[in-house]
């Protein structure tokens, strides 16, 4: 037994005040917020993700999984509370976006075992996060050195000669091959701090790597005059109207060559690349975006997307553009700059929540049902479905993608891998909450002693 469940629940009530919005930094609070239990590693002198804490006693190492800013929250130039361990991508993504100084910021390789400094002889593993460009899980494996963090409890273990394996999920889409890894393949794990942003069976969409390759697949269709498969009803279509419109007759005589179609993809900060790219790909084209968006993604160090960047709008059929921008009130002024080049314009919007499970699924379904329903679901371009706002020249699609783990992948993750206990990271903050996701896990648990196989199958490497 690791934490009991007593101490544990007064270890989330400590999180609970630690993390109080109502906080204000005094005399009397040492100037500091303490750091929730779950963001220092047991018996470990190491933070993940916590960096609004300033200097936490007996803490000297710091980890970053990414660069996104509900990670970061107050790093900043004037940071000087110790090294900043992360990946080369994050490295480079928190100098230029925070300005820290680089004597702090030290990237570690990916997939290669690295002892951390000053940690007691701790070894990390740094794993893609299959999340934004440079987020990664961190797999740590040591003994317990220290009591560092601002909780109260007490580890037994500290200089015992037991070895601890502790894996940090940062925020990521689970895989098939985060299970495979060889660091982490087979091994028992003692904690698994797990991105809990999706763990309700509700939330259900369609792997990654199909919708990247349906976005692709529709914008050749589209880019090529193919009429989309199905038209949603009551939408005017503007790919088929040549031929059903009374000025068919005009356009089939006068065969000027058309314009083509611009597809602008929207993203926030950090994330969502994988469309762009695929997109840009299939149509043979080149990614314009404004200077800043540039600078960002040249710190990704993704050579590919650098080859596809271009500084002339006119020189790209892919835009990015801010996820705002992607509307039918502001597309039509954006296309208007562009109309000496193209005709039409296409919005993606990616966000995680535009799936919508069909009406009358089981809300409650057991972790059999949970396997088995999901495993069929294949998403193709039929599947992108144009929004209401379309016109004659502008269509907008809602695209399912999803950076972080739908429920089924989670369950999937969750059955692979042989752990003793998972803490959840995200939606902490309500009593509620935890109870609601600990059932979850406490399901987990149970499926998992009962299966005879390591791993679940999967379809593809990259899905479940
Ligand atoms: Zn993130």
């Amino acid at each position: 037994m690791i934490m009991s469940g007593f101490k544990e629940d007064h270890a989330w009530k400590e999180a609970a005040v630690a993390e109080d919005r109502s906080f204000r930094a005094n005399k009397s609070n040492g100037n500091r917020r303490k750091a929730p239990f779950y963001k220092v590693l047991q018996g470990m002198p190491i933070a993940v993700d916590a960096f609004r804490y300033g200097a936490i006693p007996g803490v000297t190492a710091y980890f970053l999984t990414h660069a996104h800013s509900d990670h970061y929250t107050n790093l900043s130039s004037s940071w000087s509370h110790g090294p900043i361990y992360c990946s080369e991508g994050t490295a480079n993504l928190i100098i230029h976006m925070l300005s820290v100084d680089k004597k702090w910021v030290k990237p570690f390789p990916m997939d290669i075992p690295t002892t951390i400094p000053d940690s007691g002889g701790v070894q990390v593993t740094l794993i893609e996060a299959n999340h934004c460009p440079g987020s990664c899980l961190f797999y740590f494996e040591g003994r317990q050195t220290v009591n560092a963090g601002d909780g109260t409890f007490k580890s037994s273990y500290i200089g015992s000669n037991r070895t601890f394996r502790y894996l940090h999920c940062g925020d990521f889409r689970a895989s098939p091959r985060h299970v495979l890894h060889p660091a982490v393949k087979g091994k028992w794990i003692d904690h698994v701090y797990l991105d809990t942003t999706y763990l309700d069976p509700k939330y259900t969409f369609p792997p990654q790597a199909q919708v990247v390759a349906a976005c692709a697949d529709l914008a050749m269709k589209l880019a090529s005059g193919e009429p989309p498969v199905s038209k949603p009803s009551g939408v005017f279509s503007w790919l088929t109207s040549t031929s059903t419109a009374s000025n068919s007759k005009q356009s089939n005589q006068s065969k000027e060559p058309s314009k083509p179609v611009l597809f602008v993809v929207g993203t926030y900060s950090i994330g969502k690349e994988r469309i762009v790219k695929a997109v840009a790909k299939a149509l043979e084209t080149k990614v314009f975006c404004d200077k800043r968006k540039a600078a960002l993604l040249r710190c990704e160090a993704d050579p590919e997307l650098d080859a596809l960047l271009t500084s002339n709008p006119k020189d790209a059929a892919v835009h990015l553009l801010p996820l705002g921008m992607i509307t039918s009130d502001k597309l039509p002024s954006y296309l208007d700059k562009y109309k000496d080049q193209f005709s039409k314009v296409v919005g993606f919007r990616p966000t995680g929540w535009t799936y919508v499970q069909p009406s009358g699924t089981d809300q409650l379904p057991s972790i059999q049902q949970i396997l088995t329903r999901t495993v069929q679901k294949t998403f193709t371009s039929e599947n992108l479905k144009p929004g209401k706002q379309s016109t004659s020249t502008l269509q907008l699609y809602p695209v399912p993608y999803s950076e972080h783990s739908s429920f089924y992948e989670l369950t999937c993750f969750a059955l692979s891998l042989k752990w003793g206990k998972m803490i959840a990271t995200v939606n902490v903050g309500s009593e509620k909450s935890r109870a609601k996701m600990a059932k979850w896990v406490s399901k987990w648990e149970a499926e998992r002693k009962k299966r005879a196989e390591d791993v679940v199958a999967h379809r593809h490497l990259d899905y479940w």
